[in-house]
């Protein structure tokens, strides 16, 4: 009897129910991509949720060693279905932040993010570069269009596809206003910045991108990493970045709005069903991706400021101890 407790209790520790599902085209993937939710309540009446170490505290879900996925700028029908085939590929999900203008353009790669698990955010409609610029009756339509395609493109799609569009925003080149973000708090929408990126906006190589991204995620201990699905060179970078990045440890997850996030938003503001109206192309000046770089350069040179005091500071109570004081 004794005997047959023990076999039975070792064959329940060795089997593999047990073990988390692996995916099963990267051995080195869960099955599954671990959601982080992420609320949409206003922290203050007067900002949005926010998230992302750039320019706000660190998302509070994600370990030293997570990195959140986000691809921004598309849809793009040359890259974005090489992207969501690399994806797939290693079972991961990821939250996107579509360009109104595009998603309203190719809604059939929209409907293929969601069908796959992806969420869903925007980006505005026309991508302007620095929302700061534009007068807030012409940012809030900016925000509002961008969600509008969003939903229309997932309108003919299965309820289950519409459910994956996510009450997230990113500004372009991270330009918030403090205005805009009060805008964004009323509507319960929640402002996903970032921790870090790979400058796979910049002319560099694939293994140039793939180099980047490394270095800054041992940096910033992972995160919230930016790419775009509007450049073919990140199509390239991405298969064996995502690889690299399983191989030293991290773990993906996947930002997701934390339930009831719909709770409370006014229906009729800002998610209604309504296709939008093509205006004007997206901008492609680089002035909004060059202030992401000097944002993240002046995190890094303040980092290490704060390591060149502290390492000063205890060569000096070295130096004192050795001569006595
Ligand atoms: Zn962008």
């Amino acid at each position: 009897m004794l005997r047959s407790v023990i076999i039975a209790g070792a064959l329940l520790a060795a089997t593999p129910a047990m073990a988390e599902p692996r995916c099963p085209t990267d051995p080195l993937a869960p099955l599954s991509t671990p959601k982080v939710p992420l609320e949409v309540q206003p922290r203050a009446a007067a900002a949005a949720a926010s998230y992302g170490g750039m320019q706000y505290r660190r998302t509070p879900s994600l370990g030293p060693r997570d990195i959140a996925l986000t691809i921004d700028d598309g849809p793009n029908p040359q890259v974005t279905p090489l992207v969501l085939r690399i994806l797939a590929r290693h079972c991961l999900k990821v939250t996107y932040f579509l360009v109104g203008w595009y998603a309203h353009a190719y809604p059939d790669l929209v409907r293929q993010e969601a069908a796959a698990g992806h969420f869903i955010g925007t980006h505005t409609f026309s991508h302007p570069d620095n929302l700061r610029r534009l007068t807030a009756q012409q940012a809030e339509a900016e925000i509002t269009q961008g969600f509008e395609a969003a939903q229309g493109a997932l309108g003919s799609g299965t309820a289950a596809e519409r459910a994956q569009l996510a009450p997230f925003f990113r500004f372009p080149g991270l330009n918030d206003t403090a205005e805009l973000s009060q805008w964004l708090a009323a509507r319960r929408i929640a402002v996903v910045g970032a921790d870090f990126g790979a400058n796979d906006w910049m002319n560099i190589s694939p293994q140039g991108i793939q180099h980047r991204a490394l270095i800054e995620a041992a940096q910033t201990h992972g995160g919230i990493l930016i790419l775009h699905d509007s450049h073919m060179r990140t199509a390239e970078a991405l298969d064996e970045l995502i690889t690299s990045f399983e191989q030293q440890g991290y773990r993906f997850v996947q930002l997701v709005p934390a339930p009831g996030a719909a709770a409370g938003r006014d229906p009729a503001s800002i998610l209604r069903v309504a296709a939008a109206a093509p205006r004007a192309p997206p901008q492609t000046s680089r002035t909004d991706r060059l202030l992401v770089v000097l944002r993240s350069w002046a995190a890094r040179t303040a980092a290490f400021g704060r390591w060149l005091g502290a390492a000063i500071a205890h060569l000096w109570a070295a130096g004192m101890a050795r001569f006595g004081h």
